[in-house]
């Protein structure tokens, strides 16, 4: 074996004797990155086509907000909550006017953001509502991703995330993802929100059907149902749009944001909505040791500024269309179907995505399958044309080669 894949080999050791083993990892070690590329100990480079799940849509390492953070870790970086900090007021600021909201709640991790919104949506039922006490319920989609805490496998549907985990948290009712009839018919006096993904991320890039996501926010306003979008994935220009709610013209009551939020470098998430709403959480209520703090805040604020002043939606808009044509134009028989929107794109497949994704790796493209038969394809906002190319070309030879 050639020296430099030993020393990935005993990485991987590493990580497999003494890790848990919940992940199973393509087997590229990566010591460096920058903008769309990884490299690893060799220094072979790949063109990195999950972005940590669309956690980097601003481009790794970015130095804008590199410099943001080492500035912030020279000052302050952790208060809590106990007192005030100067990051955490500019910060709300600039990420509500940003979403177009009144006012958010900062946490670290998407599904954090996922629990704060839960709990709102709980207690709004009971304060504005008057639904019977312990009985909100929340409906949930078919195929749902909402993160792994014990609430958001309470409300998935997906067999692998809750198998031997129960028993679960009561208050979720699935109902098939895009299917409006089947929402509207589990509607009743309880249903206190809604809470979907516009597009489903984990789920393999499913887009619902074009008046799906309308409606449900008209329904919502009907029966004073919170219509609360989990834009965690889908958030932060990665579907060409701020919000992939912005695409349908609709503005749910709350969002909920993470990933590119902390730009690649940091968690940073946060549950938006109006201050009416917000008004339900008082002191002590709810919170996060590490939920503001200044560093995050930091972060946040140059992730944003990084989002705004590179066009990323705009880009991810451009950069999808021209992508999703040329994987289309491979017309090859291992592709059933390309959809998604911007750069958020699925391969639905007929031969096995972890094949696929085995041979594009040996051609210097990094995607991820999800589920057996879709492959992901969400690079960084940032990619330029000729990354473009260089992603069908490799695409092109790993079709033929899976074949
Ligand atoms: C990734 C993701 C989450 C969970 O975020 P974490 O930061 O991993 O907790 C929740 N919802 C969606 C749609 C996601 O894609």
């Amino acid at each position: 074996m050639h020296d430099i894949d030993r020393k990935a080999a005993a990485f991987i050791e590493l990580e497999d004797r003494y890790g848990a083993h919940n992940y199973q990892p393509l087997d590229v070690v990566v010591e460096r990155a920058e903008g769309v590329w990884l490299y690893d100990g060799a220094g072979k480079r790949y063109l990195d086509c999950v972005s940590a799940y669309s956690a980097v849509n601003q481009g790794h390492c970015h130095p804008r907000i590199r410099a943001a953070l080492e500035e912030q870790a020279r000052k302050v970086t952790l208060t809590s909550r106990a007192m005030r900090n100067d990051r955490l007021g500019p910060f709300l600021k600039r990420l509500t006017e940003f979403c177009g909201y009144e006012s958010a709640l900062p946490m670290n991790t998407g599904v954090e953001a996922v629990e704060t919104a839960i709990k709102l949506a709980r207690r709004y039922a009971y304060e504005r509502k008057r639904v019977a006490s312990d009985s909100a319920e929340i409906i949930v989609f078919a195929n749902n991703f909402h993160g792994r805490t014990t609430a958001a496998i309470s409300a998935s549907t997906t067999e692998q995330y809750r198998h031997d985990f129960g028993p679960f948290t009561p208050g979720f009712v699935a109902v098939p993802y895009g299917d409006y009839d089947a929402l509207a018919a589990a509607v009743n006096e309880r249903t206190c929100a809604i809470l979907v993904e516009p597009i489903q991320g984990e789920g393999g890039v499913i887009v619902p059907p074009p008046d799906f996501l309308k409606r449900a926010w008209g329904l919502c306003r009907e029966h004073r149902v919170l219509f609360m979008a989990d834009e965690i994935q889908t958030g932060l220009g990665r579907t060409g749009d701020l919000f992939a709610c912005d695409h349908d013209g609709i503005k749910p009551d709350v969002m909920i944001v993470g990933k590119a939020l902390g730009g690649g470098y940091y968690p940073v998430s946060a549950m938006l909505a109006s201050r009416d709403l917000m008004q339900l959480f008082g002191p002590g209520d709810h919170g996060s040791t590490f939920g503001g703090n200044p560093l995050a805040c930091a972060v946040g604020m140059a992730s944003l500024d990084v989002i705004e002043s590179e066009n990323l939606p705009a880009r991810a808009r451009y950069a999808g269309a021209r992508l999703m044509r040329g994987l289309r134009d491979l017309a090859s028989p291992a592709i059933e179907e390309v959809r998604g929107r911007g750069l958020l794109i699925g391969l639905q497949l007929t031969v096995p995505a972890r094949r696929l994704a085995e041979l594009l790796m040996e051609r210097g493209v990094v995607a991820k399958d999800t589920h057996e038969d879709v492959l992901r394809i969400a690079p960084p906002l940032v990619i330029e044309d000729a990354e473009i190319e260089l992603l069908l070309s490799a695409m092109d030879g790993a079709l033929k080669a899976v074949l």
